[in-house]
């Protein structure tokens, strides 16, 4: 069952997006200690307007047990005191509210009082207790601890939520609905945070009582949470419970490597694991994609041997860093510089580079690359694997870069032009490709003016998010072709794919799915 989260700053917003909500979620849970302003019957009223059959859930939480999500607190729920705070949710009870949320560290009076008042009112509004731990994740024998204080209250639920410091934090969580499960009692227990995202999207397939996700990335009330769209996706890819991601890395055996993860940081919004997974499932392979919040990339290599994981995605800011762990890399890898595939054939790790033929196919689909000049904004390195495949393919690549210094390094060691960005308006050439970040989501930016794109007849973003970006814009209305960087990112995936599994991934379902999630925001 999935939960959204109510965390908008004003009534007209919250007003909104519950009415949008309570369309497809089970739940909704108006937080009140982030809503700024409007009061909870409106809300009440405007939920039970909509849908009939959603729950509500009423919480208003302390500020040291609330993680916004990186905004700051309201100052109306900052001036609220413990008293106001009580009132409310005895106002959500009265006006029959399905669930009221309690933190354990209100206490045994507080809590008693809100029981006994629902108790009072026919009982129609259950009361859920619970811990939240922003810091960390206590080890499992103290977390025991705490959601057996929260049960003997005998709550209808009972809530854990803590921060994921490391992966294993999350199998943390994860036991304790198992030990909830034992004592027949419901739970909700996850993991916040980068790092926290496996036990979001494990916990529903092992029993927790229902899911938080965002009815937009801007509306989550906890760090890690994923979208509604993104938990709809999880719900229906691991639907088939054997495959499951836990079960499947956690049985991963010595003589049979399974599984492939994404090596980063962060990796919250990346859109690789929805892909992938998709794509593993159309091909019949009962292996999954993950990814991982790596802060030891040694160590995160080396867990990859042991734990005989089949193949890996590299991505910022590991793409260089990550070759001397390798046993070998290949050739095009090498002359490129970066690595953003790794096949683990039998403990022996071998990089490749994927971006380069990923963003050449995507070029050719456009036009010819031979005799043709390619200007390339940037000289990191999406840059270097765009120059080495025009280099391959007979074009001439020109480099325009933010740092002189490092553009000029590129230049010379491809022997081909360079221009600073204050110098683009001098070059014409058959085709501009960004390779810089600016115009990425929520940017609306370019890295040139406008008025430039008229020396060339296509030009390609290798950005995907927004699919259309300003220079995309701009490069359309002065009559450009253009080439957005989503095809490369199914061409890099769908070649990573072929490398793994040596099977043909299917291209169109991985475009497909891809533009679903971007058009759902
Ligand atoms: P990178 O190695 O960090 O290089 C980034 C380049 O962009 C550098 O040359 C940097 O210039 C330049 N740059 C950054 N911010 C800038 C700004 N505000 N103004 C002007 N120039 C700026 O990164 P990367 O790995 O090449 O990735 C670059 C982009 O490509 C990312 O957005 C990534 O998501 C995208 N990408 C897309 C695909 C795909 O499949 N579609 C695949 C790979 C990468 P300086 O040298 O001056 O710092």
């Amino acid at each position: 069952m999935i939960c959204v989260p109510i965390t908008a700053r004003t009534k007209k917003e919250a007003l909104h997006t519950i009415e949008r909500s309570c369309q497809f979620a089970d739940f909704i849970e108006l937080r009140m200690d982030l809503i700024d302003s409007g009061n909870l019957d409106e809300f009440i009223s405007a939920a039970r307007k909509t849908s009939d059959s959603v729950k509500i859930i009423v919480t208003c939480r302390k500020k040291e047990e609330a993680a916004p999500a990186g905004r700051a607190f309201p100052a109306k729920n900052a001036a609220r005191n413990i008293e106001e705070k009580i009132a409310l949710l005895k106002e959500a009870i009265e006006l029959g509210a399905d669930f009221v949320d309690i933190e354990l560290a209100k206490g045994r009076a507080i809590i008693k009082e809100i029981q006994s008042f629902s108790e009072k009112h026919g009982g129609k509004t259950k009361i859920i207790i619970s811990y939240h731990n922003l810091k960390e994740t206590p080890p499992l024998t103290e977390l025991k601890k705490i959601f057996r204080k929260c049960a003997r209250f005998k709550p209808a639920v009972v809530k854990v939520v803590t921060t994921a410091k490391t992966i294993e934090d999350n199998l943390i969580m994860l036991n304790l609905i198992a030990y909830a499960k034992e004592c027949s009692q419901k739970i909700i227990s996850l993991c916040m945070g980068d790092k926290g995202g496996i036990s979001r999207a494990i916990a529903p397939f092992l029993g927790n009582y229902l899911s938080f996700a965002a009815f937009k990335q801007e509306g989550q009330s906890a760090p890690g949470q994923f979208t509604v769209g993104g938990m709809k996706q999880i719900n229906e890819l691991f639907k088939d419970k054997e495959t499951l991601p836990s079960m499947a890395v956690l049985s991963a055996k010595k003589s049979q490597p399974r599984n492939y993860v994404l090596l980063g940081n962060p990796v919250g919004k990346s859109l690789s694991p929805l892909m992938h997974n998709a794509a593993l499932k159309k091909m019949g392979i009962e292996e999954n994609y993950i990814a991982f919040c790596v802060n030891d990339l040694r160590g995160a290599v080396q867990g990859m041997r042991a734990m005989n994981i089949r193949g890996a995605s590299v991505t910022i800011p590991f793409k260089v860093a990550v070759m001397e762990y390798l046993d070998d890399v290949d050739d095009d890898a090498l002359k490129i510089g970066a690595v953003n595939t790794i096949i683990n054939n039998k403990g022996r790790l071998t990089g490749y580079n994927t971006d380069c033929l990923g963003l050449i196919l995507t070029l050719q689909e456009a036009m010819p690359i031979k005799n043709n000049t390619f200007v390339i904004i940037g000289a990191g390195g999406t840059a270097r694997a765009a120059a080495h495949g025009i280099i391959k393919e007979g074009g001439i690549p020109v480099i325009v870069n933010r740092t002189l210094e490092k553009g000029e390094i590129l230049s010379r060691k491809l022997n081909c032009p360079f221009y600073s960005i204050a110098e683009i308006g001098k070059i014409k050439a058959d085709c501009l490709v960004n390779t810089t970040p600016v115009g990425m989501y929520p940017e609306d930016k370019s890295p040139v003016k406008a008025a430039v794109l008229n020396n060339y007849k296509c030009v390609m973003d290798v950005i995907y998010n927004p699919l259309k970006t300003r220079l995309l814009k701009d490069a359309e209305e002065q009559g450009c072709r253009i080439i957005s960087g989503l095809d490369m990112f199914v061409n890099q995936g769908a070649l990573q794919l072929q490398l793994w599994t040596g099977k043909e991934p299917p291209r169109a379902l991985m475009k497909k799915i891809l533009l679903e999630r971007l058009a759902s925001g």
